[in-house]
């Protein structure tokens, strides 16, 4: 396999920004082509969550364990005291499978992403039209308190200060839009334009 066969494609957002839906969208487009990197993480499962599918739900003293043995490619504490970290065996298994790897992982790991892999990377930054439309999103979702608003909301207006960073910024005005967006753009860099 040459570096080159190395495709990364990063999806980043504050959260609220529709990041999951837009992912979900490129895995059923590019289904064959793009396959998703599971993540492993320390927060319990929700509702639904597959484990081996959604994440890798691991224990502290595992995550610390495999942090040690430099499995991770980068890991983030991305809420207090829950862990995430992008597995270096997962993208190699996608890269082996001859797909490119999709990884939905917040700023932070997003720039580390982008530092470390040599190989081709994409990074795509999905920002809401404004902060307010966040809140209102975020707000109607029903499923945060006013703590948890306020602190999301402030993190969301921190995250949004990077965003010149990104490859591309696609704005979540319309997501019907914003999914054929974001396809083009991943059409166009697995294509290697
Ligand atoms: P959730 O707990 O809602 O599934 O995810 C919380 C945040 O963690 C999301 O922004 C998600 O993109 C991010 N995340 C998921 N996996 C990883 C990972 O492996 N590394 C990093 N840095 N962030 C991740």
């Amino acid at each position: 396999m040459s570096a080159d066969d190395r495709k990364v494609v990063i999806i980043t957002a504050p959260s609220g920004a529709g990041k999951t839906t837009i992912t979900r969208f490129l895995l059923r487009r590019f289904e064959g082509r793009v396959a998703f990197s599971v993540s492993a993480t320390t927060r319990k499962p929700r509702p639904g969550e597959r484990d081996g599918v959604d994440y890798l739900f691991i224990g502290v003293d595992r995550f610390r364990e495999l942090t040690r043995a430099d499995a991770f490619l980068e890991w983030e504490m991305v809420y207090e005291d829950k862990y995430y970290g992008t597995l270096r065996s997962e993208v190699e298994r996608i890269w082996a499978a001859g797909q490119s790897a999709l990884l939905d992982i917040d700023v932070n790991g997003a720039l580390s992403v982008m530092e470390r892999h040599s190989g081709p990377t994409l990074s795509l930054f999905i920002e809401p039209p404004s902060l307010e439309e966040l809140a209102r999103r975020l707000s109607n979702r029903g499923t945060e308190s006013e703590e948890s608003l306020k602190a999301r909301i402030e993190k969301a207006a921190w995250e949004m200060s990077f965003r010149e960073r990104f490859h591309r910024r696609i704005v979540n005005d319309s997501l019907e839009r914003a999914c054929e967006e974001t396809a083009g753009v991943v059409e166009d860099f697995l294509r290697g334009h």
